[in-house]
């Protein structure tokens, strides 16, 4: 039986064996994220118990970006139910790109995890007032990282002066009576969502709340309502890698979510998460280290939600 130990070791060998990887590139469509240092690379792990192991670069901050979605749709979740949060988002694998400007047979977004389902999810969480939403989706996230979060205001205004995509997305989904008539709100509430700074500590430890079905496995806060945990796993499992889901769900069989900044967070359900911070995407805009690092994990682990060894279930009870 693997033990906690053996998983450190592990994660060692996959950190030395990755490092030297230069493939990808760092993005640079939001100006301000292209002034990240190609070479950081951090991994983190935590575990439903709260044990936690971190290797390289994990103290480096960079901004959660599209890993901000399935949190975002717990909270719509939450605030609205399943009924009227689902008459402005499906949960169908659009197979396009991140911020394909499409929507599906009901005029609504494809899903929570590409730009056009998060905006009208952001519209959804907005609050009163642009501070008092951008606020309560802050507080929420530092709940479940276990530390006060802050928005990287530079990253916020780069990608507000740029994102003339996301406001073409939002003005449809505006005809489309999707979201209310503050457009303006909305994507703001969006573009700050998307700006959190995190290290991969942090998303280990959101991810390992999302793993413990909603509460924190270190301060024991009760950040989620178990009730929807289910819901952002399963949008993650089938949507959470942009045009990548299905082969990601295929090898790796975890829910994830990946960002532009070059995080990717992959859950264990009821047994811990993965997080990994390495900013050279591939074309579709995942971490290339970051999915490497996924996939041998998953491998030699076995978790696989389908894998017949199920071992993965095993290991984490002897730790
Ligand atoms: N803020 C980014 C955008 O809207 C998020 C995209 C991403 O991380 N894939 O373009």
């Amino acid at each position: 039986m693997k033990d906690l130990a053996a998983l450190k070791d592990y994660i060692l060998q996959v950190y030395e064996r990755h490092r030297t990887n230069h493939e990808g590139q760092v993005t640079t469509y939001i100006p301000e994220l292209g002034k990240a240092n190609p070479d950081h690379f951090g991994i983190s792990v935590v575990t439903a118990q709260g044990q936690e192991f971190s290797v390289g670069d994990s103290q480096q901050e960079f901004t959660i970006q599209s890993i901000c979605k399935p949190l975002a749709f717990l909270m719509a979740l939450e605030q609205h139910g399943r009924e009227t949060t689902i008459k402005h988002v499906g949960m169908e694998p659009s197979g396009e790109a991140f911020n394909s400007i499409n929507l599906d047979r009901l005029n609504r977004p494809f899903n929570p995890m590409v730009n056009a389902g998060a905006i009208s999810v952001a519209a959804l969480i907005k609050g009163a007032s642009p501070e008092a939403g951008v606020d309560a989706f802050l507080k929420r996230l530092s709940l479940a990282a276990g530390r006060d979060l802050r928005i990287d205001q530079a990253v916020c205004a780069s990608e507000a002066a740029t994102g003339f995509r996301n406001r073409a997305i939002a003005y449809l989904l505006r005809n489309f009576d999707m979201i209310d008539d503050q457009v303006d709100h909305t994507l703001h509430q969006y573009f700050s969502q998307c700006s959190v700074l995190v290290n991969s500590r942090d998303l280990a430890m959101i991810g390992a709340t999302l793993a413990n079905i909603g509460d924190n496995p270190e301060t024991h806060a009760e950040v989620f309502d178990m009730n929807y945990i289910k819901d952002a796993l399963s949008v993650m499992l089938t949507c959470g890698m942009y045009d990548y889901s299905g082969e990601w769900a295929y090898n790796v069989g975890l829910p994830a979510k990946s960002g532009v900044a070059g995080g990717i967070l992959a859950v264990v359900n009821r047994q811990l998460s993965i997080a990994v911070y390495s900013p050279r995407l591939d074309d579709r805009g995942n971490s290339v280290r970051g999915i490497k690092v996924c996939t041998d994990l998953a491998e030699e682990y076995g978790l696989h939600a389908f894998n017949f060894t199920n071992f993965g279930s095993n290991f984490i009870q002897a730790l």
